[in-house]
């Protein structure tokens, strides 16, 4: 009841976003990372929309040893069958099929009406069912749906055989408290709903993917849609490492339970940073460069003496071997000392107090202070 599904989509909406973009090999080595750390579904792909990604798809099928190998495809057979095709060497495999159902989408973008899109639903779960078991279905513009066309449409998708419905917030619009309702209600009002699980779809517009994931747990949903760095069209999607975190580390208010090994967070943002040249924001949370790191002088003091008194989570728990003291103007004096003994330099309390201020007036003007810095102002007494 409480095992939240954990479905990474950093090959797909995230591969999606501009800048992000791997080649065949890149996105082997991705995949496997991800099951090593124990993701649940990994998709893939999008089978109809190159080759390349076919053949991706199906390469990460045939090597992936645990997770679940979903593709996505829109509410047309040629997509579904190539889904389908992709997917086959998969141990276990989802096929996943989308179509939008917000009154914006089905007239501008779709060009089709209410009833049309429900049938087509109904058309492509039933179809992809015929390949899997597992099938998920996605209301594409979710969040801005109305009420009683997203009930009438889960329905639909229910009875086909969708075994996941996941209500996306494609444009990252909704608020924490608009999406949790949103799942309230479909649990109240769709008559077949314990029949699949809910999912999360979060993008980042507002700044509010991985808060509205959290919603919709708590409101009830069990799958979380994610990426690593939190990748994906435009701001980005809901960040895995931020969402599997905050569970781990607000675990009395969030109780689920999950299959990630978060010390390979670390690794995982790393790779995954390398392979695309795109890098994380350092202050990002979790996986940012000084999301473990301490300048100021009152901070190094208290982490000194209990690393409890500055930090949430413990660098270990990430994957990183530790936090780091960063030497700069805002140091105080017991970082500075433990530093030194760090470096083999034990100074007397007068040596000390001189190096403090040649280290202060070099930190005026310099950011960075490295331990070579630190060795010369010690030496050039
Ligand atoms: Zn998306």
């Amino acid at each position: 009841m409480d095992r939240v599904i954990i479905f990474d989509t950093t090959l797909r909406d995230g591969e999606q976003s501009p800048g992000c973009s791997m080649n065949h090999e890149e996105k082997l080595r991705m995949a496997a990372v991800l099951d090593e750390m124990g993701v649940d579904v990994i998709e893939a792909g999008f089978p109809i929309a190159s080759k390349g990604d076919f053949e991706s798809v199906k390469a990460i099928a045939g090597t992936v040893k645990n997770a679940t190998i979903a593709g996505l495809c829109r509410a047309k057979k040629d997509d579904i069958q190539a889904a389908a095709d992709s997917l086959a060497p998969a141990k276990s495999r989802r096929i996943h099929t989308f179509i939008s159902t917000s009154p914006l989408h089905m007239e501008f973008k779709l060009n089709m009406t209410p009833e049309q899109v429900l049938e087509a639903i109904h058309d492509s779960v039933s179809f992809a069912r015929q390949f899997t078991d597992d099938v998920e279905w996605s209301a594409e513009d979710g969040s801005r749906t109305e009420d009683d066309f997203l009930c009438r449409a889960v329905e639909t998708a229910i009875k086909a055989g969708a075994t996941t419905i996941n209500i996306p917030d494609t444009v990252g619009y909704a608020l924490p408290d608009d999406y949790a309702a949103k799942f309230r209600m479909l649990i109240e009002r769709v008559p077949n709903i314990d029949k699949a699980i809910l999912s999360v779809h979060c993008h980042n517009d507002l700044g509010m993917a991985v808060a509205n994931s959290l919603a919709g747990i708590r409101a009830g949903a069990r799958q979380i849609e994610c990426t690593i760095n939190g990748i994906g069209e435009r701001a980005g999607n809901a960040a895995l490492e931020e969402i599997v975190m905050a569970i781990r580390t607000r675990n009395h208010v969030l109780p689920y339970t999950n299959n990630i090994d978060t010390t390979k967070i670390t690794n995982a943002s790393q790779t995954l940073s390398s392979i695309t040249g795109f890098s994380v924001q350092p202050n990002k949370a979790i996986v940012g460069a000084n999301a473990f790191a301490h300048e100021s002088g009152i901070h190094q003091d208290g982490m000194l003496k209990n690393a409890a008194t500055y930090e949430i989570m413990t660098p270990e728990s990430v994957g990183l071997s530790k936090s780091e003291l960063v030497m700069g103007k805002h140091s105080g004096r017991h970082a500075f000392r433990k530093r030194l003994e760090g470096l083999g330099h034990k100074l007397g309390e007068n040596e000390l107090q001189d190096a403090f201020i040649r280290f202060k007036d070099l930190a005026d003007h310099q950011k960075h202070i490295g331990d070579d810095d630190l060795h010369a102002l010690v030496v050039r007494k």
